[in-house]
């Protein structure tokens, strides 16, 4: 059977791009996996990074941290989503970091009936106002934090991929304030972690022990018009993503395509049927975008099906039904990207890449 659709990705670019990164920070390197790694896939890229330079992963859910130790993975894991009422105890049985945010969820942390210490990192919010300690932060003294092992502290920012906006030294400020009360307790060996892949590009005052990478890992950027593309930070796009033209046909001038007959033909021409839509994470709104292919470019015409998708090859396109189109890649052959896509659909290279749907094969290149 061959594939009808298929996300490449390659594995040698990740690798590539921890080890920039590493560069730049100087500090270990938390590769950040969650949400499938981006879409990449979970395990293959988790073990890539920690082949090249990366010494911890980091994800949101328990479960995802539970299936790489199942992968046999031994390197240190943080889960920073795990709520109270979370099977805890599989987290200490696995030896999965946790994040807490809540007195609550300390105190059921620390609860846990185990020969292993609980480990914990105490998330705090440094003024992003979602995850973290914040009114109860004074309240916490060392009886809560008796059961278990404080092994670091952490907070993420808001708007690292805004270079010099004032909320990224204020968040730098309360997060050397929040620490310094924790060290207060006696705990002098924290790992302390706050950037984010933007802020590891940009921001080195802000790197403390670790830096936490995900987009720019995968060699996206964080924000193309604020910090640059790819290429321009050094970073190479891990995913190319291809589909098949299933079918290719002549049509006359006037042909209004697809539901809603959004979009009509100017001219004869001829158009591709792409084999992939909006189930597999090609947005639906999506419109300046297309393929590209030996020899060309194509844009969308018309709207997005759920397993489908046309495009308008031209009247003299040589494309044949069953050639293989590249949805996006690197850019490196100007093809379209997955910063193109985001473009194209108001949202983000990471919503792009994270939403390739689970019909999509992912093909490892080492
Ligand atoms: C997702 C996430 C990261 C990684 O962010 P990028 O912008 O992809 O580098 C880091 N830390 C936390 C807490 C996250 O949720």
């Amino acid at each position: 059977m061959t594939n009808r659709a298929e996300a490449v990705v390659n594995l040698s670019a990740i690798k590539a791009n921890v080890a920039t990164l590493k560069a730049k920070a100087g500090v270990d390197l938390m590769a950040v996996v969650k949400a499938d790694a981006y879409g990449h896939g979970l395990v293959p890229v988790a073990k890539a990074a920690l082949d090249g330079e990366a010494t911890w992963l980091g994800v949101a859910l328990l479960e995802e941290a539970i299936a790489l130790r199942a992968a046999g993975i031994t390197a240190p894991i943080l889960a920073w989503l795990v709520p109270p009422g979370s099977d805890f105890q599989s987290a200490v049985d696995n030896d999965i970091d946790i994040a807490v945010a809540s007195i609550k969820a300390l105190d059921e942390v620390s609860a846990v009936k185990s020969s292993k210490r609980p480990r914990v990192h105490l998330e705090v919010d440094t003024g992003m106002t979602r995850g973290g300690f914040l009114d109860e932060w004074p309240k916490i003294d060392a009886l809560h934090l008796h059961g278990v092992e404080i092994v670091g502290i952490f907070s993420h920012f808001a708007r690292a991929d805004e270079p010099g906006q004032p909320q990224n030294l204020s968040q730098l400020n309360r997060f050397k304030k929040m620490v310094a009360s924790l060290e207060s307790f006696g705990y002098p060996n924290l790992i302390r972690h706050l950037s984010n892949s933007a802020a590891t590009l940009v921001d080195e005052a802000s790197s403390f022990d670790m830096v936490r990478t995900g987009i720019a890992m995968y060699g996206l950027s964080p924000d193309v018009k604020t910090l640059g593309t790819s290429k321009e930070l050094g970073l190479i796009p891990a995913m190319t993503l291809r589909a098949k033209l299933h079918l290719v046909k002549k049509v006359p001038a006037g042909s209004p395509v697809g539901y809603g007959a959004t979009a009509v033909t100017k001219s004869a021409t001829k158009l591709g049927l792409v084999a992939m839509g909006y189930a597999d994470g090609i947005p639906r709104v999506a419109q300046s975008a297309g393929v590209s292919f030996l020899g060309g470019k194509a844009q969308i015409i018309g709207r997005v099906s759920m397993d489908q998708f046309v495009v308008d090859l031209g009247a003299d396109s040589t494309a044949q039904s069953g050639d293989w189109v590249t949805v996006f890649g690197s850019g490196a052959d100007g093809e379209y990207t997955a910063d193109d896509w985001g473009a194209a659909s108001g949202s983000i290279n990471y919503e792009i890449v994270t939403r390739i749907g689970p019909r999509v094969p992912r093909i490892y290149e080492p």
